[in-house]
């Protein structure tokens, strides 16, 4: 058996006892979604990440994510056939393997445990993230035949000032009373503020939850790892101010775990030797990659990825338009997509505050918004931070894009050099 085989066979990072009830929580959340789906007094949306799912809840519509259900495709090594399926529909092999996996999903009726998902009444989107949704989106609404709203989000590139910032302000809210017209239009629900406030107050509920958990992982030793964090997003994403509150009540349990785990200095890694900061989006299909972390003593603490969905989105002094205003800025500048320069500064606060060793950088090849400025970003923390940076090239839904053997020699090199500066 090879070394790297060794290190595969090993430990494990632990995972906490909450994290496991998740399971029941998706498998309910599905479940509810396949029989609105069918009643025909009910609604049903596709929404794409950083749309802001708390304003479907508003409104009672159920928020179908095709990006989450490629996850579960991925994790379930059914990825790849859908892909493949939707390459020989002729989408290229280096366009967004999310979308083609939802292509595939679709097409071939799968399951939700595979990635599939119903159809739904509408479809919002955003490319405050990136282009791909638009036109993701935009193919699917016209192949399926569903109304579609697009939410037309500014850059806020380097150089950008305030001035800028409250033009692009004005131009998000106003779009907010057209999403408005839209949920009229095809779901007949008109906008009622009482229930906005509420639900909006319900999200932050949950928001704030998410940001204690990453208060916790700032102990040495962690308690919480992206073992965890990469699955317990889940709410985050899709229980957005949903009424029966199960996420708040999930977080909440959390909480009170990690909380404990650090009281009494109880790591997810025996004895933790490396902190590590992890940038993109995980392997979906190789998730052990971040439990095999445990036999090199080393943890990933900090993830800007899971971080940003706990955008904080909050009403001020009971006025609507004042409430916009701040949850727009949330739509044009949060960490998934900060300019360079900001990246910059962000990663140099969070690898002080979270006490990291070295950091991961995940050059996905089929998103460009996550790997963009990826090299000026390594070279920044190796010569500026003098942190370890260890780039790996692969893709977060396609394992064709994954080699296992030189995966695990450049991690070995990589806590090699983590150890030499220790
Ligand atoms: S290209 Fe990246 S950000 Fe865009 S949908 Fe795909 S994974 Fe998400």
């Amino acid at each position: 058996m090879s070394s790297a085989e060794q290190h595969t066979q090993k430990k494990l990072v632990k995972t906490l006892k909450t994290s496991s009830k998740l399971k029941k929580i998706m498998a309910w959340y599905f479940i509810k979604g396949k029989i609105y789906s069918k009643l025909p007094w009910k609604k049903v949306a596709w929404s794409v990440s950083g749309f802001p799912t708390e304003f479907l809840w508003t409104y009672d519509v159920y928020p179908f994510l095709p990006e989450n259900c490629a996850t579960i495709a991925a994790a379930r090594h059914k990825s790849q056939e859908l892909i493949e399926y939707a390459e020989a529909c002729g989408y290229s092999r280096d366009l967004c393997s999310y979308m083609k996996t939802n292509i595939g999903a679709y097409d071939k009726k799968l399951p939700a445990q595979f990635g599939g998902l119903e159809k739904p009444d509408i479809m919002v989107c955003t490319n405050t993230i990136c282009d791909t949704h638009v036109k993701w989106f935009q193919i699917q609404s016209r192949k399926l035949n569903v109304p579609l709203f697009q939410w037309d989000i500014p850059a806020y590139v380097s150089g950008s000032d305030e001035k800028v910032m409250n033009r692009y302000i004005d131009y998000v809210q106003d779009q907010f009373w057209e999403f408005t017209d839209f949920m009229y239009d095809h779901t007949g629900k008109k906008f009622n503020q009482k229930k906005f406030i509420k639900t909006i107050n319900k999200a932050d509920e949950l928001a704030v939850l998410w940001h204690e958990l990453f208060e916790y992982r700032k102990k040495i030793p962690a308690p919480l790892g992206y073992a965890d964090t990469l699955g317990d997003v889940f709410p985050m994403f899709a229980l957005v101010g949903e009424r029966s509150g199960r996420g708040v009540n999930f977080y909440q349990e959390l909480v009170n775990e990690v909380k404990e785990a650090a009281k009494v200095g109880k790591g997810v890694v025996d004895e933790e030797k490396y902190r590590l900061l992890f940038e993109g989006i995980p392997f979906w299909y190789k998730i052990k990659f971040f439990h095999q972390l445990a036999n090199f003593g080393a943890v990933v603490t900090y993830e800007p990825y899971t971080y940003s969905f706990g955008a904080r989105r909050k009403i001020i002094d009971n006025d609507i338009e004042k409430s916009l205003r701040e949850m727009a800025k949330t739509l044009i500048h949060t960490p998934y997509f900060y300019n360079l320069e900001t990246r910059m500064e962000y990663f140099k606060k969070t690898i002080e505050e979270y006490k990291i060793d070295g950091v991961i950088l995940h050059n996905n090849l089929s998103c460009r918004p996550s790997t963009t400025g990826m090299a000026d970003l390594k070279n920044y923390i190796q010569e500026e931070l003098g942190k370890p940076v260890l780039l790996l090239t692969c893709d977060m839904n396609d394992p064709r894009a994954f080699s296992e053997a030189p995966m695990q020699t450049r991690l070995e090199s990589f806590i090699e050099l983590l150890e030499a500066q220790k």
